[in-house]
């Protein structure tokens, strides 16, 4: 493995891992929706199926699952155990972070970034309060032991639900460095911010989301701490977060010190993102053969 860029002598890097839990569907009800900022729309989800809700992990995301477009019928899996049974085909979903919960009032918040033509931020700006959604998860997130002295958290505006809560979360003695690219200074939220790390707001000024390099370059002027190994989370338009990859791998943050995950893709939405290509669909095919053939399926 690449030794961390000046980490010499620190042994060897701690590692990330799965976190495990079970994933719940739930019908929740839109209690509350206010306008954060000029793109952003936080709606609040509540009501009777949030009993036994769990959430641990701050870049922790939810499925919620929408009316199919040609027919408008929501068909949204069913508990299948610990796991969901989903139909096939696959329903209309889209990914969302839990932004805050409060387990007293039994709430969550889930910040929407607001863009044209998605069905997401769509239903976001126009769903009645007293509706109902379907949510599926949260699902697993990846645990970063506290080893890992130095955060590096990247990201646009729809990683910001995530570096939001991460910040709030965040040990008063924490060290890292974050940079939120948004469209411009309207767009900044009120974050708090550890002694020892730095928030830097970076300003698109017009250009469109996703089709900037300020990650990557703000990523490259990153000076890393050399008492400490530190940990690369970022997220957003998958293509803008390449150069951010390949600046972690350089630094030698393997996929066991960094969590580098395209959110969205320009021009492409959820669904044509996701749907497996031939390839996929013939491995996913043989594993489930030999899995079968092994008895482990479940
Ligand atoms: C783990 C995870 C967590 C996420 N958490 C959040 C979150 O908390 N808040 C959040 O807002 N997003 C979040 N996202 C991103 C969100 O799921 C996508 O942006 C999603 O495509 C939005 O769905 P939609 O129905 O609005 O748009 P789609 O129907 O998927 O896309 C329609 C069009 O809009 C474009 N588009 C999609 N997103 C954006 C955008 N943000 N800005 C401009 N154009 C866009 C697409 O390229 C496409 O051309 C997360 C994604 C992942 C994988």
């Amino acid at each position: 493995m690449a030794e961390l860029r000046g980490t010499t002598g620190l042994g060897e890097a701690p590692r990330n891992s799965w976190a495990e839990w079970d994933i719940k569907i739930r019908e929740v009800v839109v209690l509350e929706r206010r306008q954060l900022t000029p793109k952003m729309v936080r709606l609040t989800l509540g009501g009777p199926d949030m009993d036994g809700f769990e959430s641990h992990i701050a870049d922790e995301h939810c499925k919620l699952v929408f009316p199919d477009a040609d027919t408008g019928e929501t068909r949204a899996p069913v508990q299948d155990g610990a796991r969901l049974a989903w139909p096939s085909p696959f329903p209309t979903c889209r990914d969302y972070t839990i932004r805050r919960y409060d387990a007293v009032a039994g709430e969550i918040d889930i910040d929407f970034v607001v863009h044209a033509g998605g069905v997401a931020s769509e239903w976001a700006q126009s769903c009645e309060i007293g509706s109902t959604v379907w949510l599926a998860g949260p699902r697993p997130a990846m645990v970063v032991p506290p080893e890992f002295g130095f955060l590096v958290l990247l990201g646009d505006e729809t990683a910001l639900p995530a570096i939001g809560r991460w910040l709030s979360e965040m040990p008063a003695d924490a060290r890292g460095v974050v940079a939120v690219e948004i469209d411009g200074p309207a767009e900044e939220q009120e974050l708090p911010v550890p002694a020892g790390v730095t928030l830097t707001w970076l300003h698109r000024d017009g250009a469109a989301p996703g089709s900037t390099t300020l990650l990557g370059d703000f990523a490259s002027s990153i000076e890393l701490p050399s008492d400490v190994h530190s940990y690369v989370w970022a997220g957003g338009e998958a293509i803008s977060l390449k150069p951010v990859r390949q600046w972690a791998r350089s630094t030698g943050h393997t996929k066991h010190q960094s969590d580098i995950t395209g959110y969205w893709r320009r021009g492409v939405t959820q669904e044509e993102l996701e749907k497996p290509s031939l390839l996929d669909r013939v491995v996913h095919r043989v594993e489930h053969t030999v899995a079968h053939l092994l008895g482990r399926e479940h």
